[in-house]
């Protein structure tokens, strides 16, 4: 029987210590699984420390390992783009360099794809062990929100950690957008999915990557790429505000008629004048949230530009 290929994609930045720890905790789960070969596609998503060099050394001594350099930082999801675009396995999986997604959970994957005909087997974190106080209350917050907004179903605790089929691996990568948004992108393209729970590990070293401000953005990706109901929010609260001034104006004109008009109610008139402007630009603001994003699909520029792969090696 012909032997079938594992792609692993790894996006890393600034994880020079985690590269080869990497390599030989998930090395040694799929030298275990039968009937495969695998490569290992790490991409260097513009880091500043040594991160490179440890994978042109790994790439010089196994030719399963494969590395593709950024010219600069284009985020994760660029990373894991860049990466299934290199893959040639028959079976791809995306997972975290930081071991946050065990790698001992590739073999039953394998089994319920190869056994179980399956199109995808996922990861699901059963807690948020290992993140901050704040990120939980946060992360737990936006699932709430983007379960009520979005047409696409995004599991609470699901990881970028999934072996997907080729044929699905080609249906995400037929997404060519570039604001990408994987969570959403795996719901949107379908096929049968199972679901694996596990207990969320702690980084093996280094920290997240991801701090406020970028798991912020990353959160309005989600929304903004896969909902439109801020839009409708904020056409509702323009109407419900019309239709409350016009009730407004027919009691002062009727007021007026009855009692004169005294020039009063000064302080309260700046209230609801700074709350109407609050309003007015909370909605200015969404919509300036979709056209940004619609701006920037209109370039078209690349998602990722590469410096550097294992091809340039020998001219190390
Ligand atoms: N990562 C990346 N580019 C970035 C941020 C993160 O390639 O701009 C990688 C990072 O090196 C890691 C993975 O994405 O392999 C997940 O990042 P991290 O562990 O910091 O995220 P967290 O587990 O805190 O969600
Ligand atoms: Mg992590």
């Amino acid at each position: 029987m012909k032997k079938e290929l594992i792609s692993i994609v790894v996006p890393c930045m600034n994880e020079e210590e985690n590269i080869l720890p990497f390599y030989e905790e998930v090395t040694k789960v799929l030298k275990e699984i039968s009937n495969i070969h695998y490569e290992i596609i790490y991409v260097n998503d513009g880091s500043k420390d040594t991160t490179i060099e440890k994978m042109r050394e790994l790439a010089r001594q196994d030719k399963s390992v494969h590395y593709i350099s950024f010219s600069r930082n284009f985020g994760k999801e660029a990373a894991m783009y860049a990466g299934l675009e290199a893959s040639k396995g028959d079976y791809v999986t995306t997972m975290d360099v930081d071991l946050q997604d065990p790698p001992a959970l590739l073999k039953e994957m394998y089994r319920s794809i190869k056994e179980e005909g399956y199109d995808c087997v996922a990861a699901k974190s059963v807690s948020r062990h290992g993140y901050s106080f704040f990120r939980k209350i946060f992360t737990g917050w936006f699932y709430k929100i983007i379960a009520k907004m979005s047409n696409v179903e995004m599991v609470p605790g699901a990881r970028d950690y999934r072996l997907m089929k080729r044929r699905m691996v080609d249906a995400i990568l037929s997404a060519k957008e570039y604001n990408r948004y994987s969570k959403g992108l795996f719901s949107f393209v379908g096929f049968d999915t199972k679901w694996i729970e596990y207990e969320n590990q702690e980084r093996v070293a280094g920290t997240t990557k991801f701090n406020f401000p970028k798991l912020f953005a990353y959160a309005m990706e989600g929304i903004v790429g896969f909902s439109t109901t801020p839009l409708l929010i904020s056409a509702i609260l323009g109407i419900f505000f019309c239709f409350v001034s016009f009730i407004a104006i027919i009691v002062i004109i009727v007021k007026t008629l009855i009692w004169g008009d005294p020039v009063a109610g000064w302080p309260s008139m700046i209230c609801i004048l700074f709350f109407l402007s609050g309003i007015q630009l909370f909605c200015t603001g969404i919509m300036g949230e979709y056209l940004a994003k619609t701006y920037l699909e209109a370039k078209k520029r690349p998602i990722y530009i590469v410096k550097e792969t294992e091809e340039d090696l020998c001219d190390k």
